[in-house]
């Protein structure tokens, strides 16, 4: 399952020969309980209009350092919301021209821009949307430094409260194979609750669907290690891992597949005060293209990806989801741009976009937020049986160079379902290393 590329020796020997592949940057990952304090006197250069002002004095009281003259910088954080014009433009030019070079490996990169709006001109609207090709671009050209870049679109009044630890989830190591993405910031389901960094998910109780492996076991223990109480879910199959897992985290399991109609009462049955976070995680692939597909294989995808998501999110949005509760659905890069002998799969993962944006739409009365996660090329049992040219072509074409790990892709979900993001909703966030695949 490991990486070969991103063994030492095998780098050395590598580098001797001269061989043109790219060596991986080693990324930085989180492997503690999330404390503030363990980032204290990251530099960041912070610049641009005036909202960054107001970030700048809330990431010093959190402990960052955005002073002037302390480069080489952690960070850049640069507000391009106040740029409506093909001249205003420039500014970004003239910023990362200068700064670009004064980065650490690693380094994070934030552009704050603003949001269209209804009485935006031609000029104004392509001038807001020319930053997003301008923040993919540049994550393309510094991923091989492991330095990762995001534009944060943010909708006009929105309180910095809320917009402050989504930028912290970006500076830092919880987003680390997350780059090249463009999310809006809006009001639609935020609330006045407490924004802590730490312990975030503490009195949540929480459901994942195919819990007992892969990416769902590792959210498991990520959103258990933040204080939530975890209910894993699997196939019957899997009862003796659910169990195991279900004891280490101090939670509870549901052994039962997840497309059986009784799965919502069941959940009903568990959380009689109601559930915060649903993880709609379980998926299966059976590829083959369309002319050989047999309906079996169409089917079972199908039934297993969405339908039963469907089904088990209808059914809580009804009853059993609480107030401000957060659902997240496991969408992939083949769900957005397609791929060769997974028409069943990719249908079943664009259509998990599609749940989420409406769970999203009916979920905002009561403050749900509803996002889809797409992960790109992960390093788990799914991917380990792919033959291993199309294992190198998932790593490698990617602006960091290397698959993720379900770590990655955990620590996306625990901030996602976290308070600090009530900002975000109806949104796809791939966690993909900056994939060239797809949008
Ligand atoms: P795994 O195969 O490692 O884990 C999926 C889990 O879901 C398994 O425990 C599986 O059980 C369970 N499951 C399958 N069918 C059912 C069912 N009918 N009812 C209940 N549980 C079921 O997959 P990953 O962890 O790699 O993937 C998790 C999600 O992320 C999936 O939705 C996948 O499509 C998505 N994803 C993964 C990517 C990757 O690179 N790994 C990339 C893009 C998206 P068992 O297999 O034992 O039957």
């Amino acid at each position: 399952m490991a990486d070969w590329l991103q063994k030492k020796g095998t780098q050395k020997f590598i580098k001797t020969l001269g061989l043109p592949l790219p060596i991986p940057s080693t990324l930085k990952r989180q492997t503690e309980v999330i404390n503030p304090e363990n980032w204290k006197g990251k530099k960041i250069l912070l610049d641009g209009a005036s909202l960054g002002s107001n970030l700048s004095s809330i990431l010093e009281q959190n402990g960052f350092a955005t002073q002037q003259g302390t480069e080489p910088f952690d960070a850049l954080v640069y507000d391009a919301s106040s740029i409506q014009s093909i001249a205003d433009l420039k500014k970004l030019y003239d910023f990362f021209n200068g700064n670009i070079r004064k980065m650490n490996r690693g380094g994070r990169i934030v552009i704050l821009a603003g949001m269209p709006t209804d009485g935006a001109t031609l000029e104004n609207q392509s001038s807001i949307e020319a930053i997003t090709g301008f923040s993919r671009a540049l994550s393309k050209e510094v991923g091989k430094r492991g330095v990762n870049v995001q534009c944060l679109q943010i909708e006009n009044n929105l309180a910095i409260a809320h917009i402050f630890p989504i930028v912290h989830f970006f500076l830092t190591e919880p987003s680390v194979y997350i780059t090249g993405q463009v999310l809006q910031l809006s009001s639609k389901a935020v609330v006045t609750e407490n924004l802590s960094l730490t312990n975030s998910l503490k009195g949540k109780t929480a459901l994942i669907t195919g819990g007992a492996r892969g990416i769902g076991a590792e959210t498991a223990k990520v959103l258990a290690r933040e204080g939530a109480k975890v209910i894993v879910l699997d196939i019957p199959k899997a009862e003796e891992d659910l169990k195991t897992l279900a004891a280490s985290i101090d939670g509870d399991y549901i052994a039962m597949d997840v497309t059986d109609t009784g799965v919502a009462n069941k959940v009903r049955e568990k959380c009689p005060n109601g559930l915060d976070i649903l993880i709609n995680n379980a998926g299966i692939t059976r590829d083959k293209t369309i002319a050989k597909m047999t309906e079996d294989y169409w089917d079972l995808v199908l039934n297993v990806n969405l339908k039963a998501s469907i089904q088990l999110t209808d059914s809580l949005l009804q009853s059993g989801l609480n107030e401000g509760a957060s659902i997240i659905g496991l969408s992939s890069i083949s769900g957005i741009a397609g791929n060769v002998g997974q028409t069943n799969y990719s249908a079943s993962k664009a259509g998990m976009i599609g749940l989420m944006e409406k769970a999203a739409e009916i979920g905002a009365a009561k403050k749900i937020t509803a996002n889809a996660i797409a992960p790109g090329y992960i390093e788990t049992k799914m991917t380990e049986k792919l033959p291993f040219f199309v294992k190198e072509a998932g790593r490698r074409l990617s602006s960091l160079a290397q698959g993720g790990a379900p770590q990655d892709i955990a620590e996306a979900i625990r901030f996602f379902v976290s308070p600090g993001a009530k900002a975000i909703t109806a949104q796809v966030i791939r966690v993909c290393g900056g994939s060239f695949i797809g949008r």
